[in-house]
């Protein structure tokens, strides 16, 4: 087993296009680091990279304390299992399972030849190794059959047994239940995660779910466009994210936004929903409008008709600086509550649509602006005598809001004082 370090790690394909921008990633040995991310943001580059299946531009890469940059991928000590499992279709699963090991212990067969109890007994090790590895993805039933007599899943079991049997430093894991129905998804997952209970193989694993990152890694490595955005565990990256980027990817549904300003509203600091008209400083002449929108600095379209949040104590020390300001406000779906709780402030909004999802409900809603809300809230209680197309009003738990800065990957600005605004990839 090792750890895998990645300093400074650049892609540059032919033809100009960046997938990977100077990436640092430190996996500690035993770890499972899931890189997670939207559709080409260089997840499988930077794992094809640790292969050794694409050359790195730039950076150096090590597996354990080998630099293995020039070092070709079979001699990398580690084992891939990818998305379409790639089994031989002629042999058995046993064949299968068996067919690394028996090439790599090939010489040591061939040279036994005129010794028939030693080779047997390389043999006999290496159906031991696929013995215990099928009885770990409860396939034994299985070894005598061929791939075309399986189903996805039980496929997928035996490229991950051939990855297991030959007992690598590190796993890379490619999507491997993309092609697996909604349901194998989660059983195959619950699998994977216990087979890295029992071996502590270092695991890096590609996926674009956020449900199957936050399920399987000890940390999850967010990435948008080639660069590290947080490398974090599961539940820091869901309550701590660095920028709005990581915070509407980690979650579902998604992460709710607002954009607006900060303003100090009868000495009290409060969002006031809204977009911007412009960034002039300070009051237009003559203005008469009433303090809110006149005295912070920039103007909002349609002022006063955005609702209003009052700015919890804990995050104004923050925040100071930024009233009068463009920001945006993050609110969690499942931090919208139908009844009240404390520490929280009520908006009205209309709702448009109720999807049931059994426990619970999914309340599709817009504010008075128009901004789209999502709650989630449980189905019993309130919820059971909503209707479509009808003014509710949602209880936003003041605990668990953020604020950004403007922009897609917009910084954080309620995380504690002294976070860093260094760039993500130099902390991952
Ligand atoms: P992801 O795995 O996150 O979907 P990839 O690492 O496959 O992303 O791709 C990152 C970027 O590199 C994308 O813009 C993709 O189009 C580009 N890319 C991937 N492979 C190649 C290639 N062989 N040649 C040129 N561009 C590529």
């Amino acid at each position: 087993m090792a750890h895998v370090h990645l300093e400074k790690v650049t892609k540059v394909y032919p033809g100009g296009v960046k997938a990977v921008d100077a990436i640092d990633l430190s996996i500690a040995d035993r770890e499972f680091v899931v890189l997670v991310g939207p559709s080409g943001c260089g997840k499988s580059t930077t794992l094809r990279m640790v292969a050794g299946l694409e050359e790195a531009t730039s950076g150096v890469i090590k597996i354990g304390e080998r630099v293995v940059n020039d070092v070709p991928p079979k001699d990398r000590d580690i084992a891939m299992v990818f998305q379409n499992y790639a089994l031989y279709p002629h042999m058995t699963v046993y064949q299968n399972m068996a067919f690394g090991l028996t090439l790599r212990e090939m010489p040591g067969l061939l040279s036994r030849l005129l010794h028939p109890g030693e080779a047997r007994s390389i043999k006999k090790g290496i159906a031991a190794k696929v013995k215990r590895a099928a009885e770990m993805l409860e396939i034994s039933h299985l070894l005598d059959r061929k791939p075309k007599a399986l189903s996805g899943g039980q496929r997928q079991r035996v490229a991950v047994g051939r990855a297991i049997v030959r007992e690598p430093a590190a796993f890379l894991f490619d999507e491997p239940l993309s092609n697996l129905d909604a349901k194998l998804r989660v059983t195959t997952r619950a699998e994977l995660k216990r087979v890295h209970q029992r071996l502590r193989t270092t695991t890096i694993y590609v996926t674009h779910d956020q449900e199957e990152a936050m399920t399987l890694g000890d940390r999850i490595v967010a990435m948008k466009d080639g660069v590290i955005q947080q490398a974090d565990t599961p539940l820091a990256t869901y309550n701590q994210p660095r920028n709005r980027f990581v915070a509407g990817f980690i979650g579902m549904p998604p992460m709710n936004f607002f954009e607006g300003a900060l303003r100090i509203i009868g000495g009290e600091m409060v969002f006031e929903e809204g977009k911007l008209l412009s960034n002039k400083v300070g009051p237009p002449d003559g203005d008469s409008r009433p303090e809110s929108t006149a005295q912070a600095g920039i103007e909002l379209t349609l002022p006063g008709k955005g609702f209003r949040l009052v700015v919890p104590m804990r995050l104004r020390d923050a925040l100071a600086d930024r009233v009068g300001q463009r920001i945006v406000l993050g609110i969690r779906p499942e931090h919208l509550h139908l009844e009240a709780i404390v520490e929280s402030c009520p908006i009205e909004v209309k709702l448009n649509v109720i999807e049931p999802l059994g426990n619970d409900m999914d309340l599709y809603m817009e504010t008075n602006l128009n901004d789209r809300v999502v709650a989630r809230v449980e189905a019993s209680g309130r919820a059971a005598g909503l209707r479509g197309d009808s003014q509710v009003i949602l209880n936003v738990d003041l605990r668990k809001i953020h604020f950004f800065e403007p922009g897609d990957t917009g910084m954080n600005l309620s995380l504690s004082s002294g976070f860093s605004s260094e760039p993500a990839h130099a902390l991952a």
